[in-house]
């Protein structure tokens, strides 16, 4: 296993280095031509599993669009420059060991800069993706504001939609970008932003850490680059964004001005419903020459990943506190990498796994169902996990029910977000037998040669008779 703290210089640096990485390992396709109404977004997904898509002139355009960044949890580490065995790991290193950012005087994204009759839907190629969708979103932007008292930036996504020329409608759920806003509200002043399209993968990652109020996620970015991350300063605000980035569109959330937003097609794979929701007014648009568009379909794969990975890392940085037998995480697809957590525990006492479960629910309040596995079983394998569970899982025994609880308001079967909570401990007993949950093996499988006896393919005429 490779030093998961261990300073690199990772593909994941940048966009266009990623997509050249991508390139030259066969899983970048082109698409030519394709309507940016729900054509593009039906392509992306599509591949989702498979390939990441550059879609050349969308609508005639001529700034291209890509999608599908990740398609597996192992290009995500990859960009990294880790095994996906140190992925979560790797993560929570960076998130724990946060590099401040350089300030550099110059950069492409200020190649083009519009600050009159801004047109943002004719500036730049901003699919509709879901059938639903009330018109097309900026997915895939990075918001950053800074909180004028302490001076710290923030950064997260949110779902952006364009509702005029120069005019976005952003959904802020309570979190730390949401604070910010409410207390320029209170104090009657518009809050400056940027929101970055093109971000490199590794900065796009960082953005989704769940760090404390205070901590600028573009510093983790640096943490997971290996190196202070080079940014500079905006045209209409003291807002520092990623020098690598390919766009930026500048502005000021309005104070106490709310507007019809939605519905969009989020993460759980249905609509979040329309609602008011807060107001930019764009100020600014700075880009490279020729940038690139990245956009993420909502409820596909890459959205799916890139707020998985963050979330188990702080889960396992989060139960190992408490539960130092705690050994990996996963919150699988399955489980639209929010809601069901798998855990693999190494047991030190019979009814540890039980205070591991509770131990997750008050990890995050999205968590609705936890399985406990043991040190034999893979947690990122589905079968392996329902193995556990078939196996060595006892209703009347192992299963831990809370009823009205907090969970997740985009779950429609929650009511107003209160939602009952579900464990199972698929965790063997201590005192078995030791044969009783000894899982069978077959002698000198791990060496056998599966290259050569998979080449060594028998004809038909070889077998004889009839
Ligand atoms: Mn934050």
């Amino acid at each position: 296993m490779s030093d998961p703290t261990r300073p690199t210089t990772p593909p994941g640096v940048s966009l266009r280095r990623w997509l050249a990485h991508l390139a030259e390992t066969d899983r970048l396709v082109a698409a030519d031509g394709k309507a940016l109404r729900f054509e593009v977004a039906a392509c992306a997904k599509a591949v989702e599993r498979e390939k990441a898509v550059l879609f050349r002139k969308p609508d005639g355009h001529p700034v291209p669009v890509v999608a599908n960044l990740f398609a597996a949890r192992g290009w995500i580490a990859e960009a990294m420059g880790v095994s996906e065995a140190d992925l979560t790991e790797r993560f929570l290193a960076a998130s724990e060991a946060p590099i401040p950012s350089r300030t550099i005087e110059d950069a492409p994204l200020r190649e083009v800069m519009v600050t009159t009759d801004i047109d943002l839907n004719a500036a730049l190629p901003i699919p509709t993706h879901n059938e639903h969708d009330s018109g097309p979103y900026v997915t895939a932007g990075l918001l950053i504001v800074r909180d004028p008292e302490t001076g710290a930036q923030n950064v997260s996504i949110h779902r952006c939609q364009i509702t005029g020329p120069d005019r976005i409608g952003i959904l802020l759920l309570p979190r730390h970008a949401y604070r910010l806003h409410k207390q320029a509200e209170e104090a009657g002043a518009a809050l400056p932003v940027a929101i970055v399209i093109g971000a490199d993968p590794l900065t796009i990652l960082a953005s989704q850490a769940i760090a404390p109020m205070g901590q600028d996620e573009l510093e983790i970015a640096g943490a997971l680059h290996g190196a202070p991350l080079e940014v500079v300063r905006c045209q209409t605000s003291d807002i520092e964004v990623p020098a690598n980035a390919e766009i930026v569109i500048e502005g000021r959330l309005l104070s106490n001005i709310r507007e019809p937003e939605g519905p969009f097609g989020e993460f759980p794979q249905y609509y979040g419903p329309r609602s008011d929701s807060q107001v930019v007014e764009v100020t600014a648009l700075t880009h490279r020459r020729h940038p690139i568009f990245h956009t993420i379909t909502g409820g596909n794969l890459e959205h799916l990943l890139l707020g998985g990975i963050p979330r188990e890392a702080t889960l396992l940085s989060h139960l190992r506190r408490s539960f130092p037998g705690v050994q990996a995480v996963h919150l699988p697809i399955g489980g639209v990498c929010r809601y069901h957590l798998v855990v693999q525990l190494s047991k030190r006492g019979e009814g540890e796994a039980k205070n591991v479960i509770l131990g997750a629910f008050a990890g995050h309040y999205d968590i609705k169902q936890v399985t406990v596995v043991d040190p034999d079983v893979d947690p990122f394998d589905a079968d392996a996990v329902a193995w556990a569970v078939a196996t060595r899982f006892q209703a009347d025994r192992d299963l831990v029910r809370i009823d009205h609880a907090q969970g997740s308001k985009l779950d429609p079967s929650a009511r107003e977000g209160v939602s009952a909570k579900l464990g199972f401990d698929a965790t063997a007993p201590l005192d078995a037998d030791e044969m009783a949950y000894k899982r069978i093996h077959v002698p000198g499988m791990e060496s056998v040669d599966r290259t050569a006896l998979l080449a060594a393919t028998v004809a038909a005429s070889a077998i004889g008779g009839s």
